[in-house]
């Protein structure tokens, strides 16, 4: 069993450092950076030392592709999407949404790039966060409305199905997507692979589409150069229960067993109300119990600096995370 958390905001490299100890000190094995448009541009020497400090700890290290395109998940903007207005996701009301479409060949090239650039820094796995097509409830998407209705993906849909791409999101169309998320994955999972990366995948645990979640895991579980799947059944954020994270713990295991890979769970370590901190004790024991490999909370110090999602009490949900993480390591090794 692995435990890891996610980090990020701060670069510069001695209070990383600082942090890292911290990790260390708390039993942590991984930490996954993120490592967004931004990073790429203006902190890519940064970002190899803080990668070597990381590895130096001990270590193993994530890279996550936080907003790239906007076709992950993360808060940081794309520069990508300001740059490249004929590469846009085009929603069902016709008009462009900022974010790129998985499927336009400048889009792909710009992830080699992304990738190539990762590499450098000489992470051990690249996180593959929230893939999605454009879905009306994220930020800055247009309520409502789904994409991507390009012409590259009006002619891949033509050229399945035998017939225009409906308006509506039919369950053709909801094929489509998951299709076309699956072949976008193939794409950066194997480019990852090639530059001797390891890569882990994390899908979001909805149904029908819903929050552009897939529903077929064991196909994406079978993607060449896939080493761990995983999820993050936020279900405090979602306003669901617990039953969301076994459901989804399961499903995650499931597929990680069917292609002998490792599966993951990310736990919700932000915007968590005063005295619902238990609970996310009690998603780690579910998450457990179906076997998850690897543990790993969104983010370091519960967020306590990322404003917009900061808990009511920061140090006591890091706190009931790192207590129960210390309880099931030592748990493991008796
Ligand atoms: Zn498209």
């Amino acid at each position: 069993m692995k435990t890891g958390t996610s980090y990020f905001a701060v670069r510069i490299p001695r209070h990383v450092a600082a942090d890292m100890d911290l990790l260390v000190r708390d039993g942590f094995s991984y930490v996954c950076h993120t490592f967004s448009e931004n990073d790429m541009a203006f902190y890519h020497p940064t970002m190899k030392e803080i990668l070597r400090i990381t590895r130096d700890k001990g270590l193993e290290t994530y890279l996550d592709p936080w907003g790239v395109g906007k076709v992950f998940g993360g808060e940081a903007f794309s520069n990508f999407v300001g740059s490249n207005l004929d590469a846009l996701q085009i929603l069902s009301d016709g008009k462009p949404a900022g974010l790129a479409c998985p499927m336009h060949p400048k889009f792909r090239a710009f992830m080699k790039q992304w990738i190539e650039s990762a590499a450098e820094l000489q992470p051990d796995v690249l996180f593959w966060d929230e893939p999605h097509f454009s879905v009306g409830t994220w930020v800055g998407d247009r309520k409502g409305q789904w994409g991507c209705r390009c012409d590259i993906c009006k002619a891949h849909f033509h050229e399945r199905f035998g017939f225009d791409m409906p308006n509506e999101r039919t369950p053709e169309v909801h094929a489509y997507l998951e299709w076309a998320i699956h072949d976008f994955l193939s794409y950066v999972i194997a480019e990852g692979a090639k530059c001797g990366m390891r890569n882990a995948l994390c899908l979001l645990p909805h149904e029908d589409g819903t929050h552009g979640a897939v529903d077929n895991w064991s196909n994406f579980g079978a993607i060449k150069g896939l080493d761990i799947i995983g999820t993050d059944p936020y279900f405090d954020l979602f306003g669901t229960g617990l039953d969301q994270v076994e459901q989804y713990s399961k499903r995650v295991q499931q597929a990680a067993d069917e292609h002998g890979i490792e599966s993951e769970v990310w736990f919700q370590g932000f915007k968590i109300a005063s005295g619902r901190e238990p609970l996310q004790a009690q998603a780690v024991d579910i998450a457990a119990a179906a076997g998850i490999s690897r543990l790993a909370v969104w983010g370091f110090e519960a967020c306590d600096h990322l404003g917009w999602i900061r808990p009511d009490n920061p140090q006591l949900l890091w706190r009931t995370f790192l207590d129960k993480f210390a309880e099931l390591q030592s748990a493991a090794a008796r």
